[in-house]
């Protein structure tokens, strides 16, 4: 039998099937989607059993074993392993990095090479420069450390060894670290023989006794942490009673659930409104029938989106089946998942980026097993292993974080409708202002729109007013907060309601500025000014890291009028001090939530009304859900229009929206004050009046003009170097050789530099392809990497190709 296998060596050349024998031994374990160990080369490496087969097109007598499963049980199905093709297809990437990207983190991690003598090599024959690295033969080294600190003339020599194979390297695999384990106490002894025990201990044993005493009292195993906490002894104390055989120790396996301890109420389905009954209809029908079709649902903010999303998945759960829901990593909010916990119960498994290697393995785990139904989680969750797929949900769809920015760059969106036409089930698109993509197509019929306009209850959407800061200025008010919304944060704190402030982060960092010759504190290393950072009284690059001293003298002019600009969520603070001395603030940035749990603790104090103002960033925008928020004020609401991507006004029409609809979600009413220097811009008019239709349409007849999708389909070569020349030089080559093989229907705009020339002291030039159908293209990219494969290899260029960008710099 042969086993045809991707090989995790992420190489032009190495991406395709390996042939190797399986030997007899293995011939009744091994599936397809397991991870095994085989020969490459000199090296052994790991790869993915795509496919068992009877026959080989290579001469069997050359094949080499496959040498070991790392897995017993395949961690990925055969539905997964077809994806992972499409994937490799759409979005030309190594098949390797595909399979690798479905597994969690903790199975995917670099393994550790180790390097051993090989059996049959007597160890004094070994050459005395490489015996020398080696205790005894079987003592092993780490490889990477190996190669790292020897000179070249060694190096030589152990890969010399190697394929004379006196010297082996084995992977390190393992999955010691994914699992935990925790060591507990009990005693080995009768109540009745611990207390003789007692009184044969002299003086010195006084702690040994009270150890003694807890399992009296106590007759349960104890983790020996809590033992040692609550008895107020040592480990040695311990040992000594297990030493002695009164005690007994054991390892045990345990789960690690984040919930633990939480007990959650099971909530019921809730009545649906007319508005949540029209669009749930449809969606069920087609679950009924066993159909694949994507849906989009638009509905406003607090129109009940949820309560849909958990009725539909309850429904394909009591026929059987399991679910997918997608919520961006933002929204995945404590309030978020009790939403699920409590409707599913013990059903629910949650991937979440804040949990740990091993948490996230261990929720991964039970979807394989089979032990829950529905999978509740950020971009990677669209990979879960489920067989029996019945409903894949993708909430706030419109979200850019769904596609993922390194390779393989694919879009979460469109795995799951690929998804969703396998297991022939409803994929259900939601947002309050959907991505200019999905609408298009819901309008094409491509996707089936669902819309509901009116919130839950007839709670009313709030009242946006907009407020034209330069008129603030004219008037002489130089603050950051206009007149209107210092008044309306005065009367909420008189009413002991709850505000939420926000500032957008993006293009908005503190810089520094010299105000007699205009000077700018820059990377020396990227084309992008450097970020005052208060806590560490330092300038910093948000690319590369580079951190400096703030000057005391401009650089430039040698002059002291050196300034700061910009507003940070600190300075904000500050100001609202200044105003309301007695406001009692929650500041959520990436500075107050770096520790882990922290995001939660603070949601948690405001929900329990220990803050009035909630400020911060992005980070509040989405998922908060608390009845006292009655004022939503946007600080800098046009900060996001003038960054260079055609999508700019898309994102802040829909970042306006979701923070205005954190305000009056129940009984009270909500009012939004936007403050901005563009109050005529469109985007803005229409978050006013709520009006997404309006706002696509304005913006449709945009797209159309500059060429960009929905009208046209986009893909961007990049291509950097840490030598501007030859930048140059490999663009303008691309860009003639796409230009030469394409029809004349597409455009091709390059090269040029990127809006960020260069990050990290590499140059960055880009050139954009604009087309509608272009059946080569896929060809024409991979001929271009496959031309500039070796020299990549070999040298600091880097040639990176994004076929539906979503990040334009
Ligand atoms: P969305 O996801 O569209 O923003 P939610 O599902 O969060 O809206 O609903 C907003 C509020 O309305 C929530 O507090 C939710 O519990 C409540 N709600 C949703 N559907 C119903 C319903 N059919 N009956 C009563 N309350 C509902
Ligand atoms: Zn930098």
């Amino acid at each position: 039998m042969i086993g045809k296998i991707i090989v995790d060596v992420a190489t032009n050349q190495t991406d395709r099937l390996f042939d190797y024998l399986i030997p007899e031994e293995y011939i009744d374990t091994i599936r397809p989607g397991m991870r095994v160990i085989v020969p490459f080369g000199p090296r052994k490496v790991q790869g993915f059993v795509i496919e068992i087969s009877d026959s080989s097109d290579f001469d069997i007598k050359k094949l080499k074993n496959i040498e070991e499963l790392v897995d017993v049980e395949a961690p990925l199905t055969s539905e997964l392993l077809s994806l992972s093709n499409w994937i490799k297809e759409k979005t030309l990437s190594f098949h390797i990095a595909v399979l690798k990207v479905m597994l969690p983190a903790a199975m995917r991690a670099k393994y550790k090479k180790e390097v051993k003598v090989n059996e049959d090599t007597p160890f004094d024959l070994l050459h005395p420069d490489i015996k020398q690295l080696f205790n005894n033969k079987d003592d092993s080294k780490d490889w990477d450390e190996l190669l790292k600190n020897s000179t070249e003339i060694q190096k030589k020599l152990l890969l010399q060894c190697i394929k004379n194979e006196e010297l082996r390297i084995e992977p390190r695999v393992g999955t010691k670290e994914t699992k935990k384990k925790q060591m507990i106490i009990g005693p080995n002894m009768t109540e009745v023989e611990l207390t003789s025990f007692i009184e044969s201990l002299t003086k010195q044993g006084k702690k040994q006794r009270e150890v003694v005493q807890y399992f009296i009292e106590n007759n349960k195993p104890i983790p020996i942490v809590e033992l040692m906490e609550k008895t107020e002894t040592s480990r040695s104390t311990i040992r000594t009673l297990v030493e002695k055989e009164v005690l007994y120790q054991k390892e045990i396996e345990v789960r690690r659930d984040p919930y633990e301890g939480r007990v959650f109420k099971k909530t019921a389905p809730l009545p649906l409104t007319e508005e949540q009954s029209k669009a749930i209809t449809p969606i069920l029908d087609t679950l009924n029938k066993k159909q694949h079709q994507t849906f989009l649902l638009r509905g406003v903010t607090g129109s009940g989106k949820t309560e849909i999303y958990l009725q539909a998945i309850d429904k394909a759960l009591s026929e059987g089946k399991e679910a997918i829901m997608l919520v961006p990593e933002i929204s995945l909010t404590p309030q978020m998942v009790y939403r699920f916990k409590e409707r599913f119960g013990s059903n629910v498994a949650v991937l979440h980026s804040a949990l740990s290697t091993g948490e996230k393995y261990d929720e991964w785990r039970r979807i394989r097993d089979k032990k829950v139904k529905v999978a509740v989680g950020a971009r990677s969750a669209i990979f879960a292993p489920f067989e029996n797929i019945g409903m894949i949900i993708i909430d706030e769809e419109h979200e850019t974080s769904y596609k993922q920015e390194e390779s393989p760059r694919y879009h979460a969106r469109d795995v799951a409708i690929e998804r969703g036409r396998y297991y022939k089930c409803p994929v259900i698109l939601g947002s309050a202002t959907p991505s200019l993509e999905s609408y298009a197509r819901a309008q094409k019929n491509v996707y089936v729109l669902l819309t509901m306009e009116k919130r839950v209850n007839n709670v009313q959407l709030p009242s946006v007013s907009i407020i034209d800061m330069r008129e603030e200025l004219r008037n002489g008010n130089r603050s950051m907060f206009s007149e209107v919304l210092v008044e309306s944060i005065q009367q909420r704190m008189e009413r002991n309601e709850q505000i939420v402030l926000f500032l957008n982060r993006r293009g908005y960092s503190t810089f520094i500025l010299c105000r007699d010759c205009g000077y700018i504190a820059e990377c020396p290393h990227c084309d992008i000014s450097l970020t005052y950072h208060r806590s560490s009284q330092s300038l910093q690059c948000h690319y590369c890291g580079h951190s400096e001293t703030i000057p005391t003298r401009c650089p430039n002019c040698e002059g002291d009028s050196i300034r700061f600009f910009g507003s940070g969520t600190q300075k904000v603070e500050e100001e609202l001090y200044k105003v309301f001395p007695q406001c009692r603030v929650i500041r959520m940035d990436v500075d107050t939530t770096r520790r882990k749990g922290s995001h939660e603790k603070l949601l948690e104090k405001f929900g329990n009304g220990e803050g009035d103002v909630l400020l911060g960033t992005q980070m509040i925008a989405k998922g908060l859900d608390f009845p006292n928020i009655t004022l939503v004020g946007i600080l800098a609401a046009d900060s996001m229009l003038h960054i260079p991507d055609f999508r700019s006004a898309e994102r802040s029409f829909q970042l306006l929206t979701q923070v205005s609809g954190r305000a009056g979600r129940h009984k009270k009413k909500g009012e939004v004050i936007v403050q901005t220097y563009t109050p005529d811009h469109y985007s803005i008019v229409d978050v006013k009046q709520h009006d997404y239709v309006s706002f696509f349409k304005k913006e449709m007849v945009l797209r159309k003009q500059g060429g960009y999708p929905p009208y046209y389909f986009l893909t961007i070569v990049h291509v950097s170097d840490t030598d501007l020349t030859k930048v140059v030089q490999v663009a303008e080559k691309i860009c003639q050789f796409i230009k030469s093989k394409l029809s004349t229907e597409s455009s091709i705009f390059g090269p040029v530099a990127s809006a960020i020339p260069r990050i990290k002291d590499r140059y960055r030039y880009q050139c954009m392809i604009k087309y509608k159908v272009e059946p080569n293209l896929s060809k024409v990219l991979q001929e271009i990497i496959q031309t500039y494969q070796t020299e990549m290899s070999r040298s600091d260029l880097s040639i990176v190709i994004d076929t539906n960008p979503y990040m334009m710099m």
